[in-house]
């Protein structure tokens, strides 16, 4: 049957050959027979741009990506919070079309919205000011003009800064705007909603101005990993695990 496959939030690093071995499954056994795969964002922990394809490690995930491209799965990619500076030369090496967020398609049938999801956080403040700099093309021109050693330390500081604010942030905070989600909905003539970020996966129904809407969010690939399957019956969550060794 034709279908879909959805994930997000992997964030991919050397560090964790667990998850990148788990991802390296999940290529070879369940995407080849899909239509498409969706990648909703933080696929990296970070990127501190393309001139860093050239790192092996990164090197070696786009071919990965671009073999099962090659071999019949459209392949997509939206950008989250942290590898939002992933631009053409890794879609060109990784066979993969960069998608703006959200963007609205076609699911057999059903309208489906897709968004990574950090733009329904409205209720952090200080990173929505954050994303609001950070996705200016100006500063990204500026960011990348500098050394890709000197862009990697900012990021790195960055993050472990971001890490230590995460344990003071409430977690309501971190989650979805209840209003903000309603508000998209309406703006995308009720669709069902598929996102990433908030690492809280779950299915959830909304009823917004008497319309029914399934909000899917999906699963982190941390201590295992999964992604959603759609078609033309509706959307299944399914989870892999890491092999014991
Ligand atoms: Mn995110």
């Amino acid at each position: 049957m034709k279908h879909t496959l959805f994930i997000s939030d992997l964030h991919l690093c050397h560090t964790r050959p667990a998850i990148n071995a788990l991802f390296e499954r999940f290529l070879r056994d369940i995407a080849p027979p899909a239509e498409a795969l969706y990648i909703l964002g933080d696929f990296f922990e970070y990127w501190a741009g393309d001139d860093d394809l050239s790192e092996p490690f990164h090197t070696a995930i786009a071919q990965q990506l671009s073999a099962l491209a090659d071999s019949g799965t459209r392949l997509y990619l939206m950008h989250g919070n942290r590898d939002f500076l992933i631009g053409a030369a890794f879609q060109r090496a990784a066979h993969i079309t960069l998608l703006p967020d959200p963007t609205l398609i076609d699911l057999y049938g059903q309208p489906t919205l897709l968004m990574h999801g950090d733009t329904l956080c409205s209720d952090d403040v200080e990173y929505q000011a954050f994303r609001t700099q950070v996705r200016d093309p100006q500063w990204q021109q500026g960011f990348l003009a500098t050394p890709l050693a000197t862009r990697k330390a900012q990021i790195e500081a960055l993050r472990q800064r971001s890490e230590q604010e995460k344990s003071s942030k409430a977690a309501e905070i971190m989650d979805v705007n209840a209003d903000t989600v309603a508000a998209t909905l309406r703006a995308f003539n009720y669709p069902r909603l598929i996102h990433g970020h908030t690492h809280r996966p779950a299915k959830h129904v909304h009823t917004v101005d008497g319309k029914t809407c399934e909000r899917w969010v999906l699963k982190d690939w941390y201590a295992s990993g999964g992604y959603l399957r759609c078609d033309a019956a509706g959307c299944v969550a399914h989870s892999l695990e890491i092999p014991a060794s």
